[in-house]
């Protein structure tokens, strides 16, 4: 006899989806909604364009749990985003949208590339939030680009640009209040913005935020909590993002 499948988990779905896209950290399945798609959080870790590689055990279910909680947190605070529920431990569903080309990275105190290009040293605090633009293109190296740019190449209208930067600002101010709750200091952080398919004028808040995505540090000591555990071999990496996850579910 065959055995009913329960539609709230994943392999429910797998029997009949298709992988759309992969990416270093997730890949995209169709359901059988044409408005959404099934985001699946995997184990993989890349850093510096993809040159360094490592799988975590956990780190999708981590990631996966962090970033359903703090979308979850962004909808009740008004937030237009792509999320619609979580599936299973490493799946989410959200709406189907078509990605903007642009990373839009908004930082508090200067840390990595800010550093990089300036010279200047890791943990100045802003006087105003700093936001960023990059073209999203793993060929070129994700490079630093500007409103002007973005017109020019198409990527978005000067109007789109305006609701990025002033959504990235409101979004900065949620989730700044949201980790100091938690001990924890955004300091800066990177997303993504997507038009829906189904109504193509609306653009809404994509991608996972997490600690990939995110500099995070303790608010008393200065520890890092992020992907920087990875990046220059910290240790402790999933202790980190375990930790993350406990202090935000006590705390939301
Ligand atoms: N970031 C990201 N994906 C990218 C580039 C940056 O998630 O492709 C995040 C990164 O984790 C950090 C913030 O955006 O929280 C700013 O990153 P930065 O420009 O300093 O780059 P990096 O340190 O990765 O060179």
């Amino acid at each position: 006899m065959c055995h009913a499948l329960d539609p709230g988990r994943a392999e429910f779905y797998e029997l009949r989806m298709t992988l759309l896209y992969e990416g270093k950290a997730k890949r995209l399945w169709s359901t059988e909604n044409p408005e959404t798609v099934r985001m699946e959080f995997k184990n993989d870790a890349t850093a510096f364009n993809g040159e360094k590689k490592a799988s975590f055990e956990n780190k999708g279910r981590l990631n996966n749990e962090i970033s359903t909680l703090i979308y979850g947190m962004l909808e009740n605070a008004g937030v237009s985003t792509h999320f619609v529920r979580k599936i299973d431990e490493t799946n989410v569903e959200v709406k189907k949208v078509t990605i903007l080309m642009v990373e839009v990275i908004v930082r508090n105190l200067s840390a990595g590339s800010y550093c990089k290009r300036t010279g200047i040293e890791e943990g100045r605090v802003f006087s105003q939030p700093v936001i960023e633009f990059s073209y999203k293109s793993d060929e070129l190296g994700d490079p630093l680009i500007n409103d002007d740019y973005i017109r020019e190449m198409g990527l978005a209208t000067p109007e789109d640009v305006a609701h990025l930067r002033k959504s990235a600002l409101t979004i900065n101010r949620i989730l700044t209040d949201f980790f100091a709750k938690s001990g924890l200091r955004l300091v800066d952080f990177k997303i993504e913005f997507g038009r829906l398919v189904s109504n193509p004028s609306v653009i809404v808040l994509a991608d996972e935020i997490s600690p990939d995505g995110c500099r995070l540090w303790d608010l008393k000591t200065g520890e890092k909590m992020d992907k920087d555990r990875f990046r220059r071999d910290l240790g402790n990496f999933m202790e980190a993002y375990q930790e993350v996850l406990e202090r935000l579910k006590a705390n939301a």
